[in-house]
């Protein structure tokens, strides 16, 4: 498959850039379920972040698999808040700058007290 044949994939979906390696991202799963733009490029990176940039997750999630799926998804969702906040840490000036704020984060799924207090510390200065 060449380029151009990419290209032609799922027009409508919504491409989007991991803010802390560049990569182009997208989830036709997350662009239907989420209405608002910058909610779903932060729920991409998330994803894309859990997958790609957490070593860990992926070595342990196949261990994590042989219990139950309750215990998968409460895995899933603890190493989804890290990745928010290491997004928060790491992108901070790009976040501000594409003007994501602390209620963007607050519409993610399962945001917790921990990330939304980083979020409000790193993103709210400026504004
Ligand atoms: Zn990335």
């Amino acid at each position: 498959m060449d380029e151009d044949d990419l290209y032609e994939l799922d027009e409508d979906i919504r491409e989007t850039e991991c803010l802390l390696c560049g990569k182009i991202i997208s989830s036709s799963y997350l662009h239907s379920e989420l209405k608002d733009d910058k909610v779903y490029q932060l729920a991409c990176m998330v994803m894309h972040y859990r997958h790609e940039h957490v070593k860990y997750y992926n070595n342990s999630v196949g261990y994590v698999c042989h219990y139950t799926n309750v215990e998968y998804e409460e895995f899933k969702t603890l190493v989804n808040e890290r990745a928010k906040r290491q997004i928060l840490r790491k992108a901070k000036d790009k976040l501000i700058e594409k003007g994501f704020g602390v209620k963007h984060f607050a519409e993610l799924k399962n945001t917790d007290e921990k990330t939304l207090a980083l979020a409000r510390k790193i993103l709210e200065k400026k504004e």
